[in-house]
């Protein structure tokens, strides 16, 4: 019985995806065909460079869609090895920074002598930017967005089912709306967004969740309307004494794959 219901909520979140996806594809196809339209009527040269910019737009959102979508998709098998995550997020702070409009500021706090955590480096680096960018769309123009890095000793279950051990923590901290306690316990179902059509997909967080589940990390979410949200992501920390091993066992994963 628990197979059937777990099926039929496949089903039920399949459903859902393939409906969620053709609305917003035709959302941007409709700007698409609107803009060719004013195309077609107008020599206008403000008119035609509005409306070629806003048609880019939607493409580029569209272009978006389908990379979450297909990340999403593939949920390929992490190739985890041992790594600097501190490192990691300063080889594109820069990113980082240009997802934030100049009136948002964006600072890092790393302690220093992390341990090093088994990650998939291309499949975390996708985190930060989406916690990032929701941070930003959770900001009205101007606000604080915290990139911290430390590392923590959790007993059993301390954070959700994580056994005890040590973990390298990744906090992302905004002053933005905050979540209502619906919201939170729906943020990481995929396709839920509380963002315009056209402008969340509802991938991002269900896409960190994944990645970090696999991981064997968690995520936590606190949050309070008015005052903000940090969103936490937890990776096993590597022992100091086991770190050569572990990066002998990443090396020959990394010759399979
Ligand atoms: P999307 O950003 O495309 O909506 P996500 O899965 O990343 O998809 O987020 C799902 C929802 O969770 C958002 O629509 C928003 O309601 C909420 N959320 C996520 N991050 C934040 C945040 N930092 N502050 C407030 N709400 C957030």
């Amino acid at each position: 019985a628990r197979e059937a219901l777990f099926q039929s909520q496949k089903l039920e979140a399949i459903g859902k995806l393939t409906g969620g996806i053709a609305h917003d594809f035709n959302n941007l196809l409709s700007v698409i065909m609107n803009g060719l339209e004013l195309l077609r009527m107008t020599k206008d040269p403000a008119m035609v460079a509005r409306s070629v910019d806003t048609m880019s737009r939607a493409a580029q959102r569209g272009a978006a869609l389908t990379q979450q979508l297909l990340a999403f998709a593939r949920q390929q098998p992490l190739r985890q090895e041992a790594h600097d995550v501190a490192r990691v997020i300063r080889s594109f702070e820069a990113v980082l920074r240009r997802a934030l409009p100049d009136a948002m500021h964006l600072s890092l706090h790393m302690q220093d002598d992390l341990p090093q955590a088994m990650i998939d480096a291309p499949q975390f680096e996708s985190a930060p930017l989406n916690l990032v960018v929701n941070a930003r769309d959770a900001m009205n123009a101007v606000g604080q967005v915290q990139l911290a890095l430390d590392a923590v000793t959790l007993t059993a279950h301390e954070v959700d089912r994580l056994p005890a051990g040590r973990y390298v923590r990744a906090m992302v901290k905004d002053s933005g709306t905050g979540m209502t306690p619906e919201t939170m316990t729906r943020a990481i179902e995929p396709f839920f967004t509380t963002k315009e059509v056209g402008k969340g997909t509802g991938l991002g967080l269900s896409q960190v969740y994944g990645m970090v589940q696999q991981c064997q990390g968690a995520l936590t979410l606190d949050s309070q309307v008015g005052e903000g949200t940090t969103v936490s992501l937890y990776f096993p920390a590597v022992a100091a004494a086991d770190s050569s091993a572990h990066e002998e066992r990443g090396s020959a994963s990394a010759v399979k794959v």
